[in-house]
């Protein structure tokens, strides 16, 4: 464990990447066979590997208490020295220094001793007893194994080693392709497993194994439509984003297990998604979000909250909170009867949506009347920036957060946050505007009066002013009850545009509430949608400018130094 904590002190001095990885090919090549594993967890900042279920429980007050025993000081002492180092395994180091803590250097832990200490904590019942564990480890440690024992424990390495370039010491230190080492990690979700393929030669042996999580392909944010179109157009998949839990199910048989996006096993949290997924004929690996869901309707994620971290939920809690699988990739798949599971993950996301759909899962709410526990996410295509910020707005109208837009061609990247997949934020806040002008369509709304400005109240001038203009996000059958009473209050005509009767009030979300010159009220909104009518509320009562100047106040503070700074850059202030 000392040659482990002098490298990790090495690496952290260094900047270069280049050194770094070389500091730590040379380690790994010269490290003890079965300590090689150890080691390559541990300089990713774990004491478990990630797909491992254990933890080892230790809280900061139990590990403060048994490190201030161990140097003999007051946790007074340890705090002070925390202070000044704001890192635990620098301030024990500096406390232990202090107090002359010396032990005998035969007795230093091995790293296969650490790790097997790991694991007694982690078993050990109670803080007492894993604090004792704790401290007769750290009682045999000089200062700077401790240091490394503490900074493993806390997770917080600091010595700017991101799992990438673990991998690129393996790939260098055994002299293999980076891709292989990266495509092996990818499948076994262990860096320390990956560790022992590139040393024997064996990375194309890694398999897709059912019931050892993957993680999770990421989403990147993105900025606005026009962005995620030129980043991953023009032709671009959209899913609604659902506000739920992220959940992987794996399926062999009849054994089917959910994970969490954090690598946790929550199958006992969902007994009726394991019961609903139990008779299906393949084996395989779904990537989904759990939904509440009773009768038809998705519950807002709240509601969910209840069954959060519940391992046994009560069937009072079943009852009240029923969920939905909803899938949307599938990672691996098999026939079934133990046929091996092929894994999906370079396929394309169209190949894996056609897998996915032609599973056959049983769907909820089915005309079948079986109430089935699954269902598919709500799938769509856009070529442009409009199409997609109608479809953000159809989304929000279905009341979920946003979209998930996705690349049709990219693969399934696991861990990685990539641009294959991007989020549309969700709405900071709504207002209700009164429609004032409307226009006809784009695409499949070429016939109908669909495109909405709108304005909000200014009271003190008694007036209606302009804030912004959206793609309805309204169902067909509201647009086209819509069309037609716009065309029978239309005031005039001005080409494509007609000025409305301002009666009918919409309910307006946005992103960011800007500063601008391009309409009446001085505002504009960012990436506004119409998130639903609002039939119940007249025009004298829609929310006044005085209310969008103390939301763009409250909720944007730093927007009015946006427009400054791009003021200042020449650019005049930013336009929706
Ligand atoms: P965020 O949590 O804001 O980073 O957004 C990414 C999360 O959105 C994912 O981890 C999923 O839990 C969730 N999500 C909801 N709907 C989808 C979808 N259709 N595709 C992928 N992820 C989704």
């Amino acid at each position: 464990m000392r040659r482990w904590s002098e490298l990790a002190e090495r690496v952290a001095a260094t900047t270069r990447t280049s050194a770094k990885t070389d500091l730590l090919a040379d380690y790994f090549r010269s490290a003890d066979p079965d300590e090689l594993a150890i080691a390559a967890v541990f300089l990713t900042g774990r004491a478990f590997p990630e797909a491992d279920q254990r933890a080892t429980g230790l809280g900061w007050a139990t590990m403060s208490a048994a490190l201030a025993a161990v140097a003999g000081v007051d946790r007074a002492a340890l705090t002070a020295a925390y202070d000044r180092f704001s890192d635990l395994g620098l301030a024990l180091e500096d406390v232990l220094v202090t107090a002359g803590h010396a032990p005998d250097p035969a007795a230093s832990p091995r790293l296969r001793e650490v790790a097997a200490s790991f694991s007694q904590i982690e078993s050990a019942s109670g803080p007492a007893a894993k604090a004792a564990i704790f401290e007769a480890l750290i009682a045999r440690c000089d200062p700077s194994t401790a240091r490394g024992v503490i900074k493993v424990l806390s997770g917080d390495l600091r010595i700017g080693l991101r799992e990438g370039l673990v991998e690129a010491a393996l790939a260098k230190a055994f002299d293999r392709p980076l891709d292989s080492v990266k495509r092996a990690g990818m499948l076994v979700g262990d860096i320390g497993r990956t560790a022992e393929l590139a040393r024997d030669g064996t990375l194309e042996t890694a398999a897709l194994e059912l019931f050892h999580p993957l993680k999770f392909m990421l989403a990147s944010p993105a900025e606005d439509a026009a962005e995620i179109v030129r980043r991953l157009g023009p032709l671009v998949w959209v899913e609604d984003k659902y506000d739920g839990i992220r959940a992987q199910m794996h399926k062999r048989g009849g054994t089917v297990r959910l994970y969490s996006r954090d690598l946790h096993d929550i199958t006992s949290g969902y007994p009726e998604v394991i019961a609903g997924a139990q008779d299906l004929i393949w084996d395989g690996i779904l990537d989904g979000e759990l939904l509440g869901f009773r009768d038809g309707v998705v519950l807002p994620f709240v509601a969910l909250q209840a069954r959060l971290g519940r391992k046994a939920p009560t069937p009072q809690i079943l009852a009240d909170v029923p969920v939905v699988y909803v899938a949307f990739d599938v990672l691996g798949l098999g026939g079934g009867a133990g046929d091996p599971v092929r894994p999906l993950l370079d396929a394309p996301l169209t190949e894996r949506r056609r897998t996915l759909e032609g599973l056959g899962l049983p769907l909820a709410g089915a005309d079948d009347g079986a109430g089935g526990i699954f269902a598919l996410s709500h799938l769509t295509s856009a070529d442009s920036a409009d199409a997609l910020e109608g479809a953000f707005s159809e989304a929000r109208g279905r009341r979920n957060e946003g979209l998930m837009v996705k690349d049709p061609g990219s693969p399934y990247s696991p861990g990685r946050r990539g641009y294959g997949w991007l989020k549309m934020k969700k709405a900071l806040a709504t207002i209700d505007c009164v429609v004032v002008g409307v226009e006809v369509g784009h695409g499949k709304r070429h016939g109908v009066l669909s495109d909405y400005t709108f304005a909000v109240r200014d009271e003190a001038n008694d007036r209606l002013v302009t804030i912004g203009k959206a793609y309805s996000g309204l169902t067909d059958a509201e647009i086209a009850e819509m069309t037609r009473w716009f065309e029978e209050h239309t005031v005039s005509r001005h080409g494509r545009y007609r000025v409305v009767e301002p009666s009918i009030v919409v309910e307006v979300a946005f992103d960011v509430i800007l500063r601008s010159r391009r309409h009446q009220s001085g505002f504009a909104l960012r990436f506004p949608r119409i998130a639903r009518l609002r039939p119940d509320k007249p025009a004298t009562e829609a929310d006044t400018l005085e209310t969008v100047a103390r939301l763009f106040e409250e909720l944007q503070p730093g927007a009015e130094r946006l427009v400054t700074a791009a003021a200042r850059a020449g650019s005049g202030a930013p336009e929706p």
